[in-house]
């Protein structure tokens, strides 16, 4: 897939970059891009990949391009978060040292990037993930990634970021694991003994779905986990949780609005996968 419009500075396309933050959008990002754009420094840039609907209320790419060093990249179709962002790393055809991922419906807080990228520019790490805050009631609290599955450590798609040799080696975010695309990213990364590291200060607000929606998502999520498990030769056997321990997870993690549709739906999602998808191959 190419993107249909390109749009930006003539300038930036030969220009090299410390740090690429690269968000994919299937709806208006303006307010990401404006928590993201004043923690750029000078030689950093913003790269939007739009791949679904835009907002009617205003006009987003020019929104997004008066962001300092920003990218415009357009797509007809949906591509998967993975893929929108492998697109977007295309475009800067190793330019920046640095690979930075938000989505474009969270809101990264002020210091985000510079808590990520530190522990990647102090060549400690290759990988690092930072943390989800999510509201429960008048509570906010922070959802750090863990080892899933009983298997390796993740991150979060939506909160990481990458160096530019690691992502090589990496060869981008796979698109045969649809939403399990950030772990299966981490896992394959430890397995190439490549360094990973939580950020528990690199804070992303994340907003949970509610009733219909978080069980249509947590469905999708729990038949790609099933095809996560199959691409990285792990027995579903051994590997996927029961309903009763999704249930508990979700109440003790605190990533579900409410941990019982979120268990019943990843349950759900795990026995489709298991009975109706086929196999799945690893790698991008
Ligand atoms: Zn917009």
């Amino acid at each position: 897939m190419t993107p249909t419009q390109i749009a930006t500075d003539s300038a930036l396309v030969s220009t090299s970059f410390g740090c690429a933050v690269v968000i994919p959008a299937v709806d208006c990002p303006c307010p990401q891009v404006a928590s993201v754009q004043p923690q750029l420094r000078d030689d950093d840039c913003l790269v939007v990949v739009s791949n679904g609907a835009r907002s009617v209320a205003h006009n987003c790419s020019a929104t997004v391009l008066r962001a300092r060093s920003a990218v415009w990249l357009e797509c007809p179709v949906r591509l998967g978060a993975g893929a929108a962002r492998n697109l977007g790393v295309a475009w800067l055809s190793g330019r920046a040292s640095v690979l930075a991922f938000v989505d474009h419906d969270d809101n990264a807080h002020d210091d985000w990037l510079a808590r990520l990228r530190a522990p990647l520019a102090d060549d400690r790490v290759d990988l690092a993930g930072g943390v989800l805050e999510v509201a429960s009631g008048d509570r906010r609290h922070h959802v750090r990634p863990g080892v899933d599955f009983w298997h390796r450590q993740t991150v979060y798609g939506s909160n990481c970021a990458v160096t530019r040799e690691a992502w090589q080696r990496l060869g981008g975010f796979s698109t045969h694991v649809g939403t399990c695309e950030d772990t299966d990213l981490a896992w394959r990364a430890a397995g190439l003994g490549l360094r990973i590291e939580i950020v528990p200060t690199a804070v992303v607000a994340y907003t949970l779905k509610h009733g219909r929606a978080e069980l249509r998502q947590r469905i999708t999520w729990g038949r790609f986990s099933v095809a996560l498990l199959r691409a990285h030769h792990l027995p579903l056997s051994r590997h996927l949780p029961t309903l009763r321990g999704l249930v508990a997870h979700k109440r003790s993690h605190g990533l579900a609005s409410s941990p019982l549709i979120a268990g019943v739906g990843q349950f759900v999602g795990q026995s489709v996968g298991r009975a109706f998808d086929v196999e799945y191959h690893p790698g991008p």
